[in-house]
């Protein structure tokens, strides 16, 4: 598989190059040549446990790693998960909850970033050379990329969050990690600050090669690719349990990352009717895909931080499937953006074939987590929460609707106690081990200039 970019002025590459890049080197978003077709292996591939079924649907992505090497990446990276099923389905009431929060951070964001890790430590033990990651977080990439990387021989992460502005909880999983290659930088910013920073320093190329730079944002495609395939997992077993032909999917949605996941996985033949998009308050994107104007605004602090985005980066990689590969049209419209705050693209002429949006605020989502709690005795977490709201608000979908369920609920213990009324209820033992441990944290203003020399004055007193 070769891989090309969105904005379609970068030389091509091979998977592992795609890895170790992040963003391609022209600012675009990093994109297969195509999507290899499943759609006459259903059934097979039904029958399959999470990490041969992950196997099957990775190879054609990544055809330069050998064959018993992906498949031992993928082995070891879902060995931390607590669940034999790595990502299992629940009937809940109306609606099948798709828990994505069985590794060791909580959140779904795991389930990529352990494979990640894993890909990195391979790709620099076969080339030699170091990486140095730079991360934005909005409160749970930040620690999933950590325990991803941490330990592994080569690798440095730094990663920003906005100060003040993730869950206590978040925080504490970030900065109670003190190794010496793991630098937490609170920004005095929002995450899109902080997201804009990182692109600004993939941007400037010297800068970049200079310091050997990786992502671990979802601008890197691996990211993508691992996610896609719990969407394969889920949607093929609920499509034998329930006899449907199809399945719909509802995402709460921040970078359109693990929703372009699901779409990645309708590409590739996956029976998919539906990809209901959810966010809260920060709704540029349902705004987007109910009318064609895709217009920033500031961005509100909510109960599920890790959404609180208003300039998701994935888009862009819809935008390039939307104009069906042309990346003058992408270019064009990115820059408009980046200028105006805002474009328009027709839906009504030429409307998406899977994506239908809604929005959830705070109030629905603290009242669908007290009414789950309530009447099936199941803890929503604030995020999870989001998208069960807008699925139950969708107009009646004749098929089943998976909900994916982003976090673990003991990582927002407030927001549940908001909503029930009841102290405690969402613990987990990996959080109250976090409790006494010390933590280390710098404070940054929100500026490119700040954080390249930080990153290396702290990467020239490493190597002394
Ligand atoms: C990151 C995150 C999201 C949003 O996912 P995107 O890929 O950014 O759309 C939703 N919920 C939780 C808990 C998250 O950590």
């Amino acid at each position: 598989m070769q891989y090309i970019s969105t904005r379609g002025k970068a030389e091509k590459s091979n998977f592992c190059d795609a890895v170790m890049t992040g963003l391609a080197r022209d600012g675009g978003l990093i994109m297969p040549e195509f999507f290899p077709d499943f759609s006459d292996r259903l059934e097979q591939l039904s029958r399959l446990g999470y990490c041969d079924l992950a196997y099957e649907i990775m190879r054609p992505f990544a055809d330069d790693i050998p064959d018993n090497v992906l498949h031992e990446i993928i082995r070891k990276s879902y060995l931390s998960f607590r669940d034999s099923e790595i990502t299992p389905v629940k009937r809940v009431g109306p609606v099948y909850i798709l828990e994505l929060f069985h590794g060791p951070t909580l959140a779904f964001k795991d389930v990529a970033l352990q494979f990640l890790g894993n890909l990195f430590e391979y790709i620099l033990g076969k080339r030699g050379g170091k990486l140095n990651i730079i991360a934005a977080t909005s409160g749970d990439t930040g620690s999933a990329a950590i325990y991803g990387v941490r330990g592994r021989r080569g690798i440095t992460i730094f990663v920003m969050h906005p100060d003040g502005r993730v869950s206590p909880v978040q925080e504490m999983q970030m900065t109670s990690v003190t190794d010496h290659n793991v630098f937490n930088i609170a920004i005095d910013g929002t995450f899109d600050d902080a997201q804009a920073i990182v692109k600004s320093l993939f941007a400037d190329l010297e800068f970049k090669d200079r310091n050997s730079l990786g992502a671990v944002n979802s601008i890197n495609w691996a990211r993508v690719l691992a996610q896609i395939v719990y969407y394969f997992y889920a949607g093929l077993k609920i499509r034998s349990e329930t006899g449907f032909p199809k399945v719909s999917f509802c995402v709460p949605t921040g970078n359109f990352g693990d929703i372009f996941a699901g779409y990645s996985a309708a590409m590739m033949g996956l029976p998919v009717d539906k990809l209901i998009l959810a966010t809260n308050e920060n709704d540029i994107l349902s705004r987007f895909f109910n009318s064609g104007v895709y217009k920033a605004a500031e961005v509100v602090p909510t109960i599920s931080p890790s959404m609180d985005i208003q300039a998701a980066s994935n888009f862009e990689r819809w935008i390039y499937l939307h104009f069906s590969g042309n990346s003058d049209m992408v270019r064009d419209l990115m820059r408009k953006f980046a200028l105006e705050r805002e474009i328009f693209i027709d839906l009504q002429t030429a409307p998406d074939k899977f994506i239908s949006a809604g929005r959830a605020g705070t109030a629905e989502a603290l009242e669908t987590i007290k009414r789950f709690y309530g009447e099936f005795g199941y803890v929503l977490d604030p995020h999870s929460a989001v998208g069960v709201s807008v699925a139950l608000s969708s107009p009646c979908s004749k098929t089943p609707i998976i909900c994916l369920a982003t976090a673990h609920p003991a990582k927002f213990p407030q927001a549940i106690k908001d909503a029930t009324g009841i102290d405690g209820l969402a613990k987990a033992p990996q959080i109250e081990a976090l409790k006494t441990l010390p933590t280390l944290k710098f404070k940054l203003p929100s500026d490119k200039c700040a954080v390249a020399n930080f990153i290396e004055r702290k990467l020239s007193s490493i190597q002394d």
